[in-house]
């Protein structure tokens, strides 16, 4: 696949760390070093100013500014407005001088550079030792985390130790709005109120757009007592004052900043800057220390309860674990208005939107790790039906069509005019209804919430499905699946099966819900006006559905024609070309039968029981040399079917670089904001892959192996309720609850696992010396 890594950081199991500052790295280290938690996110840029390259990014989760959309040609369902994620306020905003020489490291003469990420604690620390002009050695450490028990707070600690003098050292620490997003010459923010009382900074800031608020304050914690002047322009306001310092002592001050960001529907800023101001309140007492206390503690549960080890392979140790910390800081639920940007909170790509990527590569990991979390990404969908029934609207559709970009709900995918083509998200929205409630068994969501969602995503597929004049079998005319390569064909196979599931899982939820809850199917009947009809026409699209196959051989066609497309050989492609987005012109890409990421392969992954093991040979081994994995997305889904085949070698490779992705900047674009629902892929990759973990069956199923280099890994779980620690090494798979017994299918047997455990051998077939199914 010709990526090569770019290693920058160290090797640490429990941490990034950055040893000396290459200003070529800046934006890439940036972005490694973002914090968030959930509510906001930081990347990890120079706060004290930095007049070198640099993106200070500060995200809001869902929250916007608006844009209009240029199409060369609109038609009816082409979106005109789109919303993207906007920077904010720089809450970190200080600025220091000593001597009358302002600190900016692109100027400034340091050494001892150093910046370190603790996984363990959540905490970034950078430090070095800076040479005034007037001779003076100063160390400064800058500290910060976003807080992951109160998700408004986010704290800062700068401390200075003279080394060769003592004396004053100047201060102005504030809020900043004028911060823009990259490519703008200019903040798009305007403040509408200052205020300082007491030691309290309040500013409120509105979007010039979209028009939403965003409250932000701060107080300063010092050891000394501290004399404020307010310093102030219009997007700005903040503090200046003096320490005083002494030869060999550390002198600190931490800044606690609560924000609040006034989501859609809050239009009017006296409420934003009341509740705001309500919050800045509430956390008026509050500690940096016990704050900090507080906030590594959550990550001390993380680690105790879902840490991954690795032993053998201490690159890819750091990698998941790096990854793991990432996604717990993305999202840990508890606000179902958010969702997981497919970059996070780390930068501006992708303007902050969910995706398909939500359902069908993230949703496991929250079920898994934090099923309240899960449930929340799921209740999002709900809380947005209203606007996927709209949508379906505006393709002349009925039921809810889910959008394929969305930072709001609504359609926001402004990229191109291929968005209303994508009609592959409410079936995975479907799909991740179904993981969650095959695993968590909560019927009380599938029976309200689920049911609802599953009753109009199966109207949009009925009432989009077309049927062949000559067989008068169903399909879907007219769509792109997740192979973004082949555009508007008709009956792509996943598409067309995501949708046939979609429908039996509705109808058999429904026929369950008869049985079991029969008053609640009928109110959300008549909520949803749900007909017999209806149902008998689900079920007629369901059975007479087109799924294109070569009997021969197993292969499904990806869609209509794909057989017959030009082929190409992708390793004749020069690495040069890739990205093929920016070197090859818009059509060329779209006519050979090069694929972008998997697709059918996707198929045989998600519904992984219904597929015996020759087709999905047969599928992988036709399918995997078409496919260029532009997306991040893709070579984690090989890896983890390589796996299932034996295929051991071929799932270590593609592996290969999963959990690294951003870490060794492979693709040459984590400076834009880390691939986030890649980096649950990656997980997937491990639990799914290596510990063949298959979530679709009556029963939990593992099939474990073990990369050839690596001695052991380990992975722990939540399911039922009960901590479940599986360990794999070269010969035996141990399997361990820590709370009841659990039920599970370990390489095709069944059995009990209770807090004694469970130890297996590994089949021959699973064993990484050998190729597997030939
Ligand atoms: C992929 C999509 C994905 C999106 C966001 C695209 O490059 O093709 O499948 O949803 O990125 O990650």
């Amino acid at each position: 696949m010709g990526k090569i890594a770019d290693k920058y950081f160290k090797l640490d199991p429990w941490a990034i760390v950055e040893e000396g500052f290459d200003p070529a790295h800046g934006k890439v280290a940036e972005s490694i070093f973002s914090l968030g938690n959930e509510y906001m996110g930081v990347r990890g840029y120079f706060e004290e100013g930095y007049s070198g390259p640099q993106l200070v990014g500060s995200y809001f989760n869902g929250f916007y500014e608006g844009q209009d959309v240029f199409n060369p040609a609109v038609y009816k369902g082409f979106i005109l407005k789109d919303n993207n994620l906007t920077n904010s306020v720089d809450w970190l905003h200080v600025r220091i001088s000593l001597d009358g020489e302002l600190l900016d490291i692109a100027k400034s003469k340091v050494s001892n550079f150093g910046r370190k990420l603790d996984l363990k604690t959540g905490t970034l620390t950078r430090q070095f030792v800076w040479h005034t002009k007037s001779g003076k050695d100063l160390r400064v450490t800058f500290e910060r985390f976003t807080s992951l028990v109160s998700n408004n707070l986010g704290c800062q600690k700068v401390s200075f130790e003279p080394l060769n003098f003592s004396g004053d050292i100047q201060i102005v620490s504030g809020l900043d709005f004028s911060i823009h997003a990259e490519g703008l010459p200019s903040s798009n923010w305007t403040c509408i109120r200052q205020e300082q009382k007491g030691d309290l900074f309040s500013i409120l800031g509105q979007t010039k757009i979209s028009k939403l608020y965003l409250f932000s304050s701060f107080r300063i914690e010092s050891d000394e007592a501290i004399r404020h002047t307010t310093v102030q322009n219009d997007l700005r306001l903040g503090t200046e004052f003096t320490l005083a310092l002494k030869q060999g002592k550390s002198t600190s001050f931490r800044k606690l900043a609560v924000n609040f960001a006034g989501k859609k529907g809050m239009t009017d800023p006296e409420v934003v800057w009341q509740k705001g101001l309500a919050l800045a309140q509430k956390h008026k007492t509050v500690k940096y220390a016990e704050a900090h206390k507080e906030h590594a503690s959550f990550w001390g549960n993380v680690w105790k309860n879902f840490d991954i080890t690795i032993d053998g392979d201490p690159e890819n140790q750091q990698g998941i674990r790096y990854c793991i910390f990432q996604l717990h800081q993305t999202y840990h639920g508890g606000d179902p208005t958010l969702n997981v940007g497919a970059k996070g909170l780390t930068g501006e790509a992708y303007g902050g939107k969910a995706f398909w990527d939500t359902e069908a590569y993230c949703l496991a990991f929250y079920i898994f790790n934090n099923p309240a979390a899960a449930k929340d990404l799921l209740k999002y969908r709900y809380n947005s039906l209203p606007q996927a029934i709209e949508r379906a609207k505006s393709l002349d559709c009925k039921g809810a069509c889910y959008p394929i970009a969305t930072i709001d709900g609504n359609e926001n995918c402004g990229l191109w005019q291929h968005a209303s083509l994508q009609i592959h998200v409410s079936g995975s929205v479907a799909f991740g209804i179904s993981q969650y409630a095959n695993i968590t068994k909560d019927k009380a969501f599938l029976y309200n919430e689920g049911i609802e969602m599953l009753i109009e995503i199966s109207r949009f597929y009925a009432s989009r499905a077309q049927q062949d004049p000559v067989t008068n079998a169903y399909g879907y005319y007219g769509v792109m699946g997740v192979d973004e390569f082949h555009m508007m064909v008709n009956n792509n196979c996943f598409v067309n099966y995501l949708a046939k599931k979609s429908m039996e899982y509705a109808l058999s939820v429904i026929r369950e819900m008869k049985a079991a809850d029969p008053r609640k199917l009928k109110e959300v009947s008549e909520k949803t006006s749900l007909k017999e009809s209806e149902m008998g026409e689900w079920e007629q699209i369901c059975g007479n559905m087109q799924l294109p196959q070569d009997k021969e051989t197993g292969v499904y066609e990806e869609h209509d024609g794909y057989f017959r497309w030009p082929h190409i050989d992708i390793h004749s492609i020069p690495v040069t070309d890739f990205p093929l987005y920016h070197n090859w012109s818009y059509d060329r890409i779209y006519r050979t039968d090069m694929i972008k990421q998997p697709d059918v392969l996707m198929m045989t992954f998600l519904y992984s029981q219904d597929f015996d093991l020759n087709v999905k040979k047969a599928n992988y081994e036709y399918y995997e040399p078409k496919c260029i994995h532009e997306s991040s997305l893709s070579p984690s889904v090989h890896s983890i079917l390589a796996s299932e085949l034996g295929k051991h070698d071929e799932a270590q490779n593609f592996f290969g670089f999963a959990t690294r992705l951003d870490l060794d900047d492979y693709n040459r674009n984590a400076c834009e904001g880390l691939h986030l629902t890649s980096i649950a892929a990656a997980w997937m990759n491990i639990v799914f892959g290596f510990g063949g973990m298959r979530t679709d069956g009556d029963i939990l199923t593992f099939n474990p192996s073990i990369p050839k280099t690596w001695k052991s890994f380990s992975f722990k779980m939540l399911y039922l309720g009960s901590a479940l620690n599986i360990s794999v090494d070269k010969d035996k798979a141990q399997f361990k609850s820590e709370g009841k017994d659990l039920s599970l299918k370990i390489y095709g047997k069944v059995y009990t696992v209770g807090k004694e455990g469970i130890s297996i051998e590994i089949p021959e077939f699973f064993v990484a010396k050998q190729n597997g199914l030939n």
